[in-house]
């Protein structure tokens, strides 16, 4: 088949358009699922900040018990009666590890070194004078303390929770997220260490959390690359999925694009080429049967298919346009052709050339006709364009200027194969229509049954009262001939006078007629 043959440059924006198929849905799948499990980590991230303020709310609930009880105490001596109270604190309440009172700004008392212990107080450590987060007391250097402080005029009872207690949440809460928890100016990691420098942002689903109850704040968040961790852990289902999809879209573009483009394609290359050529057929008087036109009959000259029969590349080059350029070349080769052998033409000599409806579409067709026309001396032949009746064409504006523009050039219209179609009267005359050209279907029923004969002869009779010119095509043998000579019909074309010839051919059996 001459319609499969592909060249090489359309093959490599072939193979781009299907890998770009193919890659476009596998492209916006990842994104829709980096995106899901953007979502989902930054969900994580907010359950676990949840929890862990839950958490140390809970912690400090037990400090602000302790610190309650003991506050009355604060001010009176640091004797035995007070130190068994502050160690009854430290044994009663989960969390707490140390309590200790002060009065007016000096610690005096406190569960740890037996008791009586002395140290100044600055207010300005602990964040709104209740919380604060420091690394280590004198019992336990650079360890992680967290001293809750409850004030009362002079008085201050104080309660603090061991950093253990502390890190253990951060690094349990969440196996995947990391956690820090901050007071003030001081955040602590969970690895037991107290900073003081800027809180970093986790690259990751970061969010940041603050406690309504006490003066603290909580950072949730991943390090990077964490995303595509998480997608490769848990969409490697989908990922074969969407490979699959890639696949499957490449392929049924490739398979589109093979189907749809190469045979246009090819057209467009042997349009080039100069490979479409004019046969001409001769068309004679019904009654002197002398050769007084031509039908112009596309041929591809395929180099490797040889000769190429229209019916089997017009179709494709209606569709896709491709016939407007093709026509174009036809007519200025059987301008090229013809006129150098127009004075052996008897004058106004007919050469029928066949439009299709994308023709109609737009005026070009009327520069087409003038630019054959010049290539005559004037009256010397009579272009006819040639629209079968099977593809009728809608009455737009467009098509009746065209018709006009024809007309005032002097070119005639023809409806082909009529009798197949359904075109009416009202059609006829919309497009001021000139010869109706009999299919051959009708011709072949002469000599058959009384019915057939009859629907020709409506046909010839239609033509008579619309006054129009009748051509009568597929004539095959005298019987047809004289039958159809003695009804009147004003041209015919057939086998029986002669068959498409190339020009030179055709320019010699002109002569001998
Ligand atoms: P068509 O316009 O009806 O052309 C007449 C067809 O009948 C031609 O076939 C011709 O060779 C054939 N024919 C002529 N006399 C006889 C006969 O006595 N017996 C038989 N059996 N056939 C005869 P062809 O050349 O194969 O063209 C087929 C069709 O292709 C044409 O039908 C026309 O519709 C289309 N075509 C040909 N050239 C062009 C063109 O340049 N443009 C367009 N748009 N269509 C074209
Ligand atoms: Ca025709
Ligand atoms: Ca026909």
């Amino acid at each position: 088949m001459p319609l499969t043959v592909t060249g090489p440059r359309k093959r490599a924006t072939r193979y781009l358009i299907t890998l770009l198929s193919g890659l476009l849905p596998i492209a916006l799948g990842v994104v829709i699922l980096h995106w899901q499990a953007e979502r989902t980590l930054q969900l994580s991230t907010a359950q676990t900040a949840r929890e862990a303020v839950r958490q140390f709310d809970l912690m400090l609930d037990n400090t602000y018990l302790a610190a309650q009880a003991l506050l009355p105490l604060a001010g009176q001596p640091c004797d035995s009666g007070a130190q068994l109270a502050l160690r009854e604190q430290v044994t009663r309440r989960p969390f707490v590890r140390a309590t200790t009172l002060s009065w007016k700004k000096n610690i005096y008392c406190t569960s740890l070194f037996g008791g009586n212990y002395e140290s100044a107080v600055n207010p300005d450590d602990y964040v709104e004078g209740t919380l604060w987060l420091m690394n280590g007391n004198p019992v336990t250097p650079d360890t992680a303390l967290l001293v809750y402080r409850l004030v009362d005029g002079d008085k201050a009872a104080f309660a603090s929770i061991d950093g253990y207690h502390l890190t253990n949440a951060l690094r349990l809460i969440s196996r995947y997220a990391h956690l820090i928890l901050q007071v003030g100016p001081n955040w602590l990691d969970a690895e037991g260490k107290v900073h003081d420098s800027q809180v970093p942002q986790f690259p990751v689903a970061h969010h940041h959390r603050v406690s309504s109850r006490y003066h603290y704040s909580v950072d949730a968040g991943m390090p990077a690359g964490e995303v595509w961790r998480y997608m490769e852990a848990r969409y490697p289902a989908l990922f074969s999925l969407l490979a699959f999809f890639g696949v499957l879209a490449g392929v049924l573009a490739h398979w589109l694009q093979k189907r749809s483009s190469a045979p246009t394609h090819e057209l467009q290359r042997a349009l080039g080429a100069n490979e479409f050529i004019p046969y001409f057929q001769p068309v004679v008087r019904g009654d002197t049967r002398q050769w007084a036109g031509c039908e112009v009959l596309m041929r591809w000259q395929h180099p490797k298919e040889g000769l190429v029969r229209p019916d089997l590349f017009i179709p494709l080059a209606e569709h896709s346009g491709l016939i407007v350029p093709m026509t174009r070349s036809l007519l200025r080769q059987t301008a090229a052709q013809l006129a150098p052998h127009a004075e052996r033409f008897s004058p106004g000599f007919h050469v029928g050339v066949n439009i299709t409806a994308r023709h109609c579409q737009d005026l070009a067709l009327v520069d087409d006709c003038r630019e054959f026309l010049a290539a005559f001396t004037p009256g010397q032949v009579t272009l006819v364009l040639e629209l079968t009746e099977r593809e009728l064409i809608e009455p737009t504006d467009i098509a009746s200027q065209l018709f006009d523009a024809l007309h005032e050039l002097g070119v005639m219209i023809a409806i082909d194969d009529f009798g197949t179609g359904h075109s009416s009267l009202g059609y006829l005359r919309n497009f001021n229509v000139d010869y109706l050209k009999i299919d051959q279907s009708f011709v072949a029923m002469i000599g058959a049954d009384a019915l057939s004969r009859h629907i020709l002869d409506s046909i010839i009779e239609l033509s008579g009262k619309l006054d129009l010119g009748i051509v009568a095509e597929g004539v095959e043998t005298t019987e047809q001939c004289e039958y159809l000579a003695a009804h009147g019909v004003d041209f015919l074309q057939g086998y029986l006078f002669g068959r498409p010839l190339p020009c030179d051919e055709f320019i010699k059996s002109l002569s001998s007629h």
